[in-house]
């Protein structure tokens, strides 16, 4: 199993870290090893000073796939959840002032992880739907589906021209602004619409 990643996909989040809108979508990836599954807890490393939540939605692939036309990319999911893109956001300035790749500030163990459940799509209209991130009990980023730059198929379409899509693989389709630290001891709950997903303490 992988895990791509979709950055600067939201042009209100794109607008707060004062990066260019993407003229296509800008993917990386994570390794197995981000994968923290629901129902454990998150434990800052220590070598960040800065790290920050990312809430997205994401997409579940059903099937291997390669070149996938846009049009047919519905049938290569049927379940979305929620996870947390972790991001040292110290590092990856440093990174991104090198212009070197952002693994060392996106891709370290556990920086990934999930809802405790996927629902399925059929379930809504993945063009009108809202999904929130609370920490501590209050709303820090509210995100609608309708704000994504490029689509679960354009996503789909795109990235399958590069590298297969396996069974089980992971797409983080990119955040909605709001993106901020964490602490020890806060509490991340995701939503989307009114149905909890994820829920995490971070230690
Ligand atoms: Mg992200």
């Amino acid at each position: 199993m992988k895990i791509i990643c979709i950055g600067r996909n939201y042009a209100d989040h794109a607008k707060e870290l004062n990066n260019p809108l993407p003229t296509e979508p800008v993917f990386f990836l994570k390794p197995d090893t981000a994968y923290l599954p629901a129902g454990n807890d998150f434990y800052i490393p220590d070598f960040t000073q800065d790290l920050h939540y990312e809430c997205e939605v994401v997409v579940k692939i059903k099937k291997v796939g390669k070149n996938i036309q846009e049009k047919f990319a519905p049938s290569y999911y049927d379940e979305i959840s929620l996870g947390i893109d972790f991001t040292a956001r110290d590092l990856q300035e440093q990174c991104k002032t090198k212009g070197l790749p952002w693994e060392k500030a996106k891709a370290f163990d556990n920086s990934a992880p999930m809802g405790a459940k996927f629902i399925p799509v059929s379930s809504l209209n993945l063009d009108d739907f809202r999904f929130t991130l609370k920490k501590n009990g209050e709303a820090v980023q509210n995100g609608h589906s309708a704000d994504m730059i490029f689509s679960i198929d354009k996503i789909i379409a795109f990235v399958s021209q590069y590298i297969t899509l396996k069974t089980g693989d992971l797409i983080f389709t990119g955040t909605p602004a709001g993106v901020g630290p964490v602490a020890i001891g806060d509490h991340l709950e995701g939503y989307i619409g009114e149905e909890k997903l994820l829920d995490l303490k971070i230690k």
